[in-house]
């Protein structure tokens, strides 16, 4: 699977809206075609504090599909064939919990899927690896956890340490109902692109590190806590500068993956 004329990096990131580009310059452009069909966009190869990094906007750079219509399979297998073991996978939130703040940032430690109709899977029939039913109770990487949480930080980012994003289907955002009950079963934020993202870089053996943005409060909380379109705008572009500083920090403080005490990465190697 890892093919020799491709470069080759440590460390996956994908952007999510808003979040186009990351390297301003001494990058390299790579486009990957996968058995699942293509990427969003092309990959961006560089390096960071060190540390090689590939970019991938998970919409694309015109930002063209729909969270329904990624192609989370094609973007994770090119990832990996880029030979990334660890993902930051950073998303705009909304928030379902007085607690959590517009500009808050929630490393998330579980998700509940809401979605519907998404390739989800690697272990399908035809790619013959017979069907594996993964653990998933802990479905994202502790340990790079624990470096986000403490790059947030050392860049007085306002961070809250685990909680659970719900994935809804989207392109539209929930009912007030729909988001009251979400509030209700004590979900911390609510995403359209979590799931899935993350359970597929479980699949090949990738640690995997949420970082949640909070953008605003969703539906069901706004009779508590109104805000302008405004104040959403200016609160994602300031979420946006925040992402990119905690990613100079966190990237090169983030171990190797074969010094990683969790236990991701059991399914590596699998899909080769
Ligand atoms: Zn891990």
């Amino acid at each position: 699977m890892v093919k020799d004329d491709l470069p080759q990096a440590e460390i996956g990131i994908f952007g999510g809206s808003g979040f186009y580009d990351l390297f301003e310059n001494n990058f390299q452009v790579v486009n990957i075609d996968t058995r699942w069909g293509h990427p969003s966009d092309t990959y961006s190869i560089g390096t960071i504090g060190g540390r090689s990094v590939a970019f991938l906007p998970r919409h694309g750079h015109e930002h063209s599909f729909a969270p329904g219509e990624v192609n989370y399979r094609a973007n994770l297998w090119g990832m990996r064939a880029l030979g990334v073991k660890q993902i930051i996978g950073p998303c705009s939130v909304g928030s379902l919990c007085l607690d959590i703040h517009p500009g808050d940032f929630v490393v998330c430690d579980q998700y509940v899927d809401r979605t519907k109709g998404r390739a989800e899977t690697f272990f399908t029939h035809d790619l013959g690896k017979g069907v594996q039913h993964l653990s998933n109770a802990e479905p994202y990487c502790k340990e790079m956890r624990k470096v986000a949480v403490a790059s947030c930080k050392k860049l007085g980012i306002p961070v809250h340490d685990g909680g659970t994003v719900v994935t809804i289907q989207g392109p539209r955002f929930s009912t007030r109902a729909e988001s009251e009950w979400y509030a209700k079963m004590g979900w911390s934020c609510v995403n359209m692109t979590q799931y899935p993202e993350a359970y597929l870089a479980r699949e090949l053996g990738l640690h995997y590190c949420n970082v949640s943005l909070v953008t605003d409060y969703d539906a069901g909380l706004g009779k508590y806590a109104a805000v302008t379109g405004e104040q959403v705008l200016k609160v994602f572009n300031e979420n946006l500068d925040s992402l990119k500083k905690l990613i100079k920090v966190m990237v090169p403080a983030l171990p190797h993956a074969e010094d990683m005490a969790c236990s991701c990465s059991q399914t590596y190697g699998l899909f080769e």
